[in-house]
């Protein structure tokens, strides 16, 4: 019984205690904006840069999520809540795609305007990867471009209902960028027709690329599921391994949020088969290049991976 009462005491101060930072933490982040513009945080670079585009010059954009970093792994760090809390908007992919911040992203959608940039896509352009079962829709929807246009719209009106004072702005901002997209759209499609029809495969570490490849005419192999949270065993190796030497596949791909050793023991086992497939170089799926590089931004990230898959099988 006194042991029981000293416990209660004892939650009560913490409780107390927990109380107190709180409301220090909201009085010393209050949501405003820094010299008048919107603050806004995006999970990752890719959403990031839409906003940037969309909200031009009324928007302070923080991405969470650098060069490198694989969404799908990614925990939010004390650092990251509080530029979550910061923020008057918060965008993310949604579908998964931000796994294990999903709790956090739910908690802030209380007390601030939380959008899924996927979320208008139309449900029958998603699909399933291929080891979930149908349950769980392919994030990844940024490689078709035609969808990335859907998330700069949700991006936009989100912007106009959080800052309705710049409304035109963010309206004339979002057309101009849509219509860069549609152009890239037009010039992927135009560029894969460069490789022969029997080698437009793209081998890769995980799933990424199944929007990619359907919109524009590839066949799409990963070695992982469409999240790289799924382990892969050594049958899913020996039957990749074998597609590429009965498939003659000459090059397979890296990529920038993966580590590459997965791809490196597939060519290992190719070559002890006599067939040599290459590295054809390094594609950007989950993540962007370095801040300052043209692969920095959405457009010049789809476009050297264009580059690299068409120079690498044509
Ligand atoms: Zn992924």
């Amino acid at each position: 019984m006194v042991k029981m009462r000293s416990f209660q005491r004892g939650f009560i101060t913490l409780a107390a205690l927990v109380l107190v930072i709180v409301l220090t933490a909201c009085s010393s982040n209050a949501e405003t904006s820094s010299g008048g513009k919107l603050q806004v945080t995006a999970t990752t670079g890719m959403i990031a840069d839409v906003a940037r585009e969309v909200g031009g010059a009324y928007v302070d954009v923080t991405g969470l999520m650098g060069p490198g970093v694989d969404p799908h792994l990614y925990k939010a760090s004390q650092g990251d809540i509080r530029k979550l809390e910061q923020a008057k908007v918060i965008f993310y992919n949604g579908l998964h795609l931000e796994g294990k911040m999903t709790d956090i992203l739910e908690k802030m959608s209380s007390s601030k305007l939380v959008t899924a940039v996927t979320e208008t896509i139309p449900v029958e352009e998603l699909h399933s990867g291929k080891d979930t079962g149908g349950t769980e829709y392919d994030p990844h929807v940024w490689f078709n471009v035609s969808h990335w246009m859907h998330a700069a719209e949700a991006v936009r009106d989100t912007l106009v209902e959080a800052d309705p004072d710049h409304a035109e702005e963010y309206k004339a901002q979002a057309e101009a960028y849509l219509a860069k997209l549609e152009v890239l759209d037009a010039e992927v499609r135009e560029k894969i027709l460069e490789i022969p029809e029997a080698s437009r495969v793209l081998v890769t570490a995980h799933d990424a690329f199944g929007y990619f490849g359907q919109a524009y005419g590839m066949k799409v192999m990963g070695l992982q599921g469409i999240s790289t949270a799924a382990e892969y065993g050594a049958k899913d190796v020996s039957e990749l391994r074998d597609y590429l030497v009965d498939n003659h596949i000459k090059a397979v791909f890296v990529e920038s949020s993966v580590p590459a050793k997965a791809m490196e023991a597939i060519i290992a086992g190719a070559a002890q088969k006599g067939h040599t497939v290459n590295i054809g170089g390094e594609l950007f799926s989950d993540a962007m290049g370095a801040e300052g590089t043209e692969e920095g931004t959405y457009i010049g990230m789809i476009r050297h991976n264009v580059e690299t898959i068409v120079e690498a099988l044509k």
